[in-house]
């Protein structure tokens, strides 16, 4: 039998890449010049983190701790999608914390069967040539990159749950009976009771699901009333999922044998939140006395509705049968339950989902440089909530939606980086950089593009002949290629800077 106990692992999550647009055009005998037809690219797979009732330990993770669900497909011509990729899916025990390993926050609680967390985003596929299409701009040529998916490193530490509560009266056996059944003891520090710490055991129910059962001491008559320790107890057995009820058969008086029974049960009642409607397993203990009346006191308790599991816990007789009975009930409990979305804010965003984002922000009342949130445009167009930082001598430009379409972005293609940067300006990213203090030549940066502030309005998102023509003489001379930053790509308020000699 395994007594090993993995509780706390690092695991690594990425999403799958987006697929990335295509760049095409349509092409057909006798049509000299068809329209673009590059399709989108598929949305890369999410890794999910499910709560499984059928997992007791982090154990599989010693087989590996590194999760990447696929990348989406590329789109392709003739304005073919690409494909999404599938989620991937890691199963994790009930119990199961979620946490940020650096900062050590906790994310996530997996406390129920069936729970999800996205524990990594896939990226949305990039658009094709072919979806910047408009009226007034019939032939983009340039697409956009597949989002990286999201990355991270996540800490899971098991907290232990006792899904059985053991109850009955003082001296049932109820101590015993755990001593008996159990076989390894979880680590008690995790409870997040400190004082009053129920015995904690590990229970093998059948040879792939165990259960932990947590001995619940002291509660008598009045434990609802906060007499003794009881009623402390009580929201012990207020998590636990099932409940076995633990009776001293050789204290049944056959006047009233179901007594002591139900006087916990009462107990349970008045306690309410839904407790006397547990799942219980009744165990008629120390069956190794002699007792008196011990059919009438079994036909009692059948009588009741009752089927009670006889055992000697002492004697270690009968808890086979008795955890067959709790088996069962669990296969119930969890057959029966609804799966749950972690986090309901938190779902995959569509394609599409830059309409979702648009919001009228209002520029905060006393708004300081550092939290400066971000005006609508001063133009009709997407906008998207952003800030405003200074860092040193410039500024960071922060925001999903912007920093997602930077990272789409082929900052390679002299068309798509007009775009953009028409694109930024429209959603008010410059009058935001201005008003925060920005002046030409500021050093800013989003995301990986660095660039410098140019205050003026950008050229639309489709050159003229003119501005083709600067670009295209810039790429060629190698002099006055602009600098290039760190990924490689050309600072886009440059080709601003041409197109401003051009003009003067
Ligand atoms: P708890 O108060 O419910 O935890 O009860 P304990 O497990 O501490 O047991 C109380 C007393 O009953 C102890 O003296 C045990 O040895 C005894 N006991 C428990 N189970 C049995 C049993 O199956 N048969 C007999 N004869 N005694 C038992
Ligand atoms: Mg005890």
């Amino acid at each position: 039998m395994n007594t090993g106990f993995l509780d706390e692992v690092k695991i690594y999550v990425k999403g799958g890449d987006g697929g990335s647009g295509c760049l095409a055009f349509h092409r057909e005998k006798y049509i000299a010049k068809g329209g673009p037809s590059g399709g989108s690219g598929g949305r890369g797979g999410s890794v999910f983190l499910v709560a499984d009732e059928n997992i007791n330990s982090l154990n599989d993770f010693s087989h590996g701790v590194h999760f990447k669900a696929d990348r989406g497909q590329h789109g392709m011509g003739s304005n073919c999608t690409g494909e999404n990729a599938d989620d991937k899916t890691i199963h994790v025990p009930v119990g199961t914390i979620v946490g940020d390993p650096d900062s050590g926050d906790i994310i996530a609680d997996l406390a129920y069967h069936g729970q999800v967390f996205l524990a990594a985003r896939g990226g949305i596929g990039g658009r094709g040539n072919a979806a910047f299409a408009s009226a007034t701009y019939k032939l983009p040529r340039f697409a956009e990159k597949g989002e990286p998916g999201e990355e991270r490193w996540l800490k899971l530490v098991l907290k232990v749950i006792a899904q059985v509560g053991i109850i009955g009266f003082p001296n049932a056996g109820k101590s015993t009976l755990l001593s008996r059944i159990s076989a390894a003891r979880p680590r008690i520090a995790d409870y997040p009771f400190t004082t009053l710490v129920p015995n904690l055991g590990m229970v093998w129910l059948d040879e792939h699901r165990r259960a932990v059962f947590a001995d619940i001491p002291g509660l008598i008559e009045g434990a609802h009333e906060g007499v003794g320790l009881g009623h402390k107890f009580l929201r012990h057995v207020e998590r636990t999922r099932l409940l076995v009820h633990v009776i001293d058969s050789s204290s049944l008086r056959v006047e009233d044998p179901l007594a002591p029974y139900r006087a916990i049960r009462s107990e349970l009642a008045h306690y309410g939140r839904g407790l006397e409607d547990r799942p219980e397993v009744v165990a008629l203990n120390k069956i190794d006395l002699p007792i008196d009346n011990w059919s009438e006191l079994l036909a009692a308790y059948r009588a009741e509705g009752l089927d009670p599991v006889a055992i000697s816990a002492k004697q270690s007789e009968g808890l086979e049968a008795l955890l067959e009975h709790v088996n069962a009930r669990f296969e119930d409990l969890v057959s029966g339950e609804a799966v749950v979305r972690f986090e309901a804010t938190d779902v995959l965003l569509e394609e599409d989902d830059e309409e979702e984002e648009v919001e009228v922000f209002d520029l905060d009342e006393g708004a300081g440089l550092e939290d400066f949130v971000g005006r609508p445009g001063r133009r009709r167009g997407t906008q998207a909530r952003f800030t405003v930082r200074r860092d040193g001598e410039g500024f960071v430009v922060e925001g999903r939606a912007l920093e997602r379409m930077v990272s789409m972005a082929n900052l390679e293609n002299d068309e798509a980086v007009q775009w953009l940067q028409a694109r930024l300006f429209r959603m008010g990213v410059d009058d935001a950089l201005k008003h925060a203090g920005a002046a030409s030549g500021t050093p800013v940066r989003i995301a990986t593009l660095e660039f410098e502030f140019q205050d003026e309005e950008p050229l639309g998102g489709r050159p003229t002949r003119k501005q083709k023509r600067t670009i295209a003489e810039t790429a060629k001379a190698p002099g006055r290629r602009p600098k290039t930053t760190a990924g490689g790509a050309a600072p886009i308020s440059a080709y601003r800077d041409q197109a401003k000699r051009k003009k003067r």
